[in-house]
């Protein structure tokens, strides 16, 4: 398997938006999200470099994806919280994670939250 394969296995397939009186919306991560630039050709984008951090509260991934078609560099930031869910009686703790996805330029300019996953 590639390593571009391996790449797309640690980004979410889509994400959810909260729209303001419409519900949720699943939003692909099988796109570009550079300004101007409408691939949604997943064959067009390549992941080539992750970065990893992790702490007690959260686990942050950098992934940076070029762009075929407008030969743009953008990035995935993916926050992931880690939570411990509250003991109910006598049961277990599990833990609970929520993940915020953004999305940033070549440079890390913040291009905008995306979405939940
Ligand atoms: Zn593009």
């Amino acid at each position: 398997m590639s390593s571009k394969n391996r790449l797309w296995r640690e980004i979410p397939g889509y994400v959810f938006v909260a729209l303001a009186r419409r519900g949720m919306e699943k939003i692909p991560l099988d796109q570009c999200f550079l300004p101007g630039c409408d691939n949604n050709d997943i064959n067009e984008l390549e992941p080539f470099d992750i970065e990893e951090h992790d702490d007690d509260e959260k686990n942050i991934k950098i992934i940076k994806i070029k762009c075929h078609k407008c030969q743009g560099i953008f990035q995935f930031k993916l926050e992931t919280l880690k939570k411990v869910a509250k003991k109910v009686g006598d049961s277990e703790e599990k833990p609970l994670s929520m993940g915020i996805a953004y999305a940033l330029d070549e440079k890390g300019k913040n291009l905008g939250h995306i979405g939940y996953f």
